[in-house]
């Protein structure tokens, strides 16, 4: 039997040769530099930070250099999908806004290099490895799992490489008759490729991000095609990117130990490389070490944990520039409002060594991305969030709209805008007082100094005065304030009051903190002016009546 006797005999329904596949997938024509990058997730219904992460990098690169940034759907292993894994995987990215050019989508495939999903590409896979077959670059093997564990034990024994090279490649070079037997027997077979590498041999390799390193030879018969027919990563990795003209990888980096495969695959079958950017762990500090983050122990490694918590999408994204582009702090210190896109991104900026992700800094950076935005932003995206995870807080918020959104202008815009809250579950904390159902008023949070007594007095006082009161801002509304002062033993004069804090019973801070707490429940809140302007009159006597205890 012949290669090709031997290709046909395994592949009578392929018919089509790798030139009419090159023919079918011509060169893309794009400008010069222009990137192509794809993001190839398997859809297995979990999406993690590692896919933000590589998804960002692989959207800038394309983006910013006029290229083509696509979406392949890696179904090959079966074990691992769920049933609505690839939606999963177009709504999170969608929410994300990254914005695939190319690739699979609900309604079917989007581009000319299709089909995007592995499991549709069989036909593809098969040209190549019949040709492959007849070449004899590639050859059946009908090892059954015990004889790969008996190799595998007496590479342990023998203290040699474990795998399917030299000696123990057992099918590489077997008599045509013992193919023909077991073929005959029916038993089941995989393709695998034949090395010619060596372990003797070292490849230097440039990687974008781990720049320069120096690989060892493949020397293994890897499987390239399954018993159940679909290719391997290694294979379908080259395969796709090739014929895709994927011009730069970009993967995590636990791949680096399979990379000789794929250097000597894309060798082999006379294919041009793709560039690599193999992307370093994301890592987070676990007390004093520091450790991979992690799917079981790290609820904020998962993508849902954004959604859920209310992390808004904008600051996340920005976080994960952090990680990825050590001058991104610096750019946007000295670009403020400027959108991301501006931003360069460069993988000569990219740690080889592992980001650390800290949920601390990513608390920071949501901070002041909500601080940027305006009180309309904040309503809409608060109230989308709600919608789904809070429904008491979306009907308050929605029932009167531009109450709530006055709410939110408090202390909004301006040079130093408050930075109270920056992920959307915190803001019924923030705001629920001005809500009469949310209203939980907690006295004890009055001035510690001033007896239960003088409080009520206070309050009752100052009721006096704000049913007549005239003021029109805060700075009347605090004259009003101080000028209550002397009747308790309290001074209005702050500096004298820190002073000499035992010549006086009070200050005006006791009376403004006494006020507050009766009004808003608690001693933090925005400018209490505004807040009481916000509630009325009305709301505002109750709560301080019910504040005199
Ligand atoms: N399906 C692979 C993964 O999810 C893709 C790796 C790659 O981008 O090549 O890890």
């Amino acid at each position: 039997m012949t290669n090709q006797e031997l290709a046909n005999r395994l592949f009578p329904e392929v018919t089509t040769t790798p030139a009419e596949m090159e023919a079918r997938y011509p060169e893309r024509h794009l400008p010069e530099g222009a990137k192509v990058t794809r993001i190839a997730p398997s859809p297995t219904g979990f999406m993690h930070l590692g896919n933000l992460y590589g998804a960002m990098v692989d959207e800038r690169l394309a983006h910013q250099s006029g290229g083509i940034f696509y979406l392949r759907i890696e179904d090959t292993d079966r074990k691992r999908l769920v049933e609505d894994g690839v939606e999963t995987i177009l709504s999170v990215f969608k929410r994300f806004g990254l914005n695939f050019d190319e690739g699979a989508t609900l309604e079917g495939d989007k581009g000319d290099y299709g089909p995007y999903t592995q499991s549709e590409r069989g036909f593809i896979y098969k040209t190549y490895v019949k040709d492959m077959l007849a070449k004899g670059m590639a050859y059946p093997c009908f090892c059954t799992e015990e004889e790969l564990a008996e190799n595998h034990r007496l590479q342990e024994e023998n203290k040699e490489n474990f795998g399917y090279y030299g000696k123990y490649a057992i099918w590489r070079d077997r008599p045509a008759e013992d193919v023909e037997a077991a073929l005959e027997a029916g038993k089941p077979w995989v393709i695998r490729f034949r090395s010619q590498g060596s372990i003797e041999h070292k490849i230097r390799f440039e990687d974008l991000c781990k720049g320069t390193m120096e690989i060892t030879e493949n020397d293994q018969d890897v499987v390239i095609l399954k018993s159940d027919g679909l290719p391997t990563y290694h294979f379908a990795h080259v395969i796709d990117d090739h014929l895709m003209h994927t011009t730069h990888v970009v993967r995590g980096e636990e791949w680096l130990g399979t990379l000789p495969i794929h250097i000597q695959l894309f060798d082999a079958l006379g294919f041009k490389r793709p560039k690599y950017v193999h992307t370093a762990q994301l890592m987070k500090l676990d007390g004093t070490s520091k450790r991979k983050l992690s799917k079981r122990k790290d609820p904020e490694f998962a993508l849902d944990y954004y959604f859920s918590e209310g992390i808004p999408i904008d600051a996340a994204v920005e976080y994960v520039m952090t990680l990825l582009n050590s001058n991104f702090e610096e750019w946007r210190r000295a670009n403020q409002t400027a959108p991301l896109d501006e931003f360069k991104f460069n993988t000569k900026k990219m740690s080889g060594s592992g980001a650390l992700f800290d949920l601390d800094k990513l608390s920071d950076v949501c901070k002041n991305v909500v601080a940027r935005m305006s009180a309309e932003q904040v309503y809409d995206l608060t109230t989308a969030w709600a919608e789904d995870y809070d429904t008491q807080l979306y009907g308050l918020m929605t029932r009167d709209a531009a109450y709530t959104k006055a709410i939110l202008s408090i202390g909004r815009g301006g040079k130093k805008p408050r930075k109270d809250f920056g992920v959307w579950n915190e803001v019924k904390t923030y705001m629920g007082f001005f809500f009469d159902e949310l209203f939980a008023p907690d006295y004890t949070q009055m001035p510690s100094h001033v007896d239960g007594e003088t409080v009520a007095a206070v309050l009752k006082a100052y009721m006096d005065v704000y049913r007549n009161s005239e003021a029109s801002d805060a700075n009347s509304w605090y004259e009003e304030v101080k000028a209550l002062c002397p009747q308790f033993g309290f001074t209005a004069d702050m500096k004298a009051y820190k002073a000499e804090p035992g010549k006086y019973k009070g200050s005006v801070g006791d009376i403004a903190m006494i006020l507050r707490v009766a009004v808003c429940g608690r001693a933090q809140a925005p400018d209490l002016f505004s807040c009481m302007e916000l509630m009325g009159k009305e709301r505002v006597l109750e709560r301080l009546q019910a504040a005199v205890r």
